[in-house]
């Protein structure tokens, strides 16, 4: 990777030093979920341990052998242990006297590092918590899987008829993504027609699709690691029925409110709770059943969470989803979904697509 990424990775590593002081003073911290060493070295290996320095001295790398010529090319800048027991490896290299662990450490990962070196303190959360402002790299990529992923459902719209199967749909969309450049998909693609669209995270299946189902499709592109964020509901080859028009435009309506509040000092909590409002307005609270968005980054879901417990506030540059669905057991639901980046000048959302009740088939 070119020296100005290797720069950028660096001063990740120092903003989180800078947590490090005031957390974990004299501290080395291990880092060990994937995403935060991704973040924190630009090295995107399956197996990585990353050990961050009071000082940048005190900074090290460990993969195995099946990584070494990738490690030396996404992460220039580290020192780099190659060992197949690659934690106990880095941590004898390192000799730490005292440490810190993430809380995702595994329970026997613990166990073996605490045998060899002693207790470790288990941290917070601190790269997550530099993770959730994202930094120019991070939006341009944000930015290019979210174009795909608008791009590959307009195609796909274009395609569906009536008799399509759910997870043939499902494919297609991914086979869409990859062919608009994507590297991958960003998750499970969500396809649930008629009765299925009633339940928010379904999947797809053989279920074919007929004239009058509510068509649920949520899915995203990924892009160097970053994960897009989108749902759209059709109506399958007829005009919408009354009711479906009617929930349709609660959730539209709440989705909107919603994506005018997310600005920085807004209450996470508060957002969620204009959606919520929305919809109850509409007599269609207890059919709302799940938060209203979430941060998306190195991972589909990430901080900050935006729900009824959510304590944090919004900030500028962080990427979140506003995403409120109403759903009617056995009868429909329906679901708007767009990613977007928190700005002082307003919300710019990265998923800029129509979100009426389009007819497709
Ligand atoms: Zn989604
Ligand atoms: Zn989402």
């Amino acid at each position: 990777m070119s020296a100005p990424a290797a720069t950028l990775h660096a001063k990740r590593r120092d903003r989180l030093r800078e947590l490090m002081a005031i957390d974990l003073p004299g501290l080395m911290l291990v880092v060990t979920d994937l995403a935060n060493v991704r973040y924190l070295t630009g090295f995107s290996g399956s197996n990585a341990v990353l050990v961050v320095g009071p000082t940048s001295a005190g900074d090290l790398l460990g993969t195995d052998g099946r990584y070494r010529d990738q490690v030396a090319m996404q992460a220039p800048d580290l020192p780099v242990v190659i060992d197949r027991d690659t934690l106990i490896a880095t941590l004898v290299r390192a000799a730490p006297t005292a440490y810190a662990v993430e809380p995702s450490l595994t329970v026997g990962d613990f166990e073996s590092v605490r045998r060899i070196h002693g207790p470790p303190t288990v941290a917070a959360s601190l790269v997550e918590q530099l993770r959730r402002v994202k930094d120019p790299l991070e939006l341009a990529a944000l930015e290019r899987a979210c174009s795909i992923t608008v791009a590959a459902f307009a195609a796909l719209a274009g395609e569906i008829r009536v008799g399509d199967a759910e997870v043939a749909l499902a494919r297609r969309l991914e086979q869409l993504f990859g062919e608009l450049g994507a590297e991958d998909r960003a998750f499970d693609s969500i396809v649930g027609s008629g009765p299925h669209s009633a339940i928010p995270h379904h999947e797809p299946g053989a279920r074919r699709l007929a004239a009058g189902d509510l068509l649920v499709i949520d899915a995203g592109a990924r892009v160097d690691g970053y994960h897009a964020d989108m749902t759209r509901t059709f109506v399958v080859a007829a005009e919408p029925a009354a009711w479906q028009a009617e929930v349709h435009a609660a959730v539209a309506e709440a989705q909107q409110r919603a994506t005018a509040g997310y600005l920085p000092g807004a209450e996470a909590r508060a957002v969620h709770a204009l959606a919520r409002a929305t919809i109850a307005d509409a007599g269609l609270a207890d059919a709302f059943t799940h938060g209203l968005g979430h941060g998306v980054g190195l991972r589909i879901h990430e901080a900050p969470m935006i729900g009824e417990r959510s304590n944090g506030t919004l900030e500028a540059d962080m990427a979140i989803t506003v995403e409120p669905g109403v759903y009617l057991p056995g009868r429909g639901g329906v679901r708007i979904e767009d990613t977007l980046v928190v700005t002082d000048a307003g919300p710019r959302i990265l998923t800029e697509a129509p979100r009426g009740l389009a007819v497709v088939g």
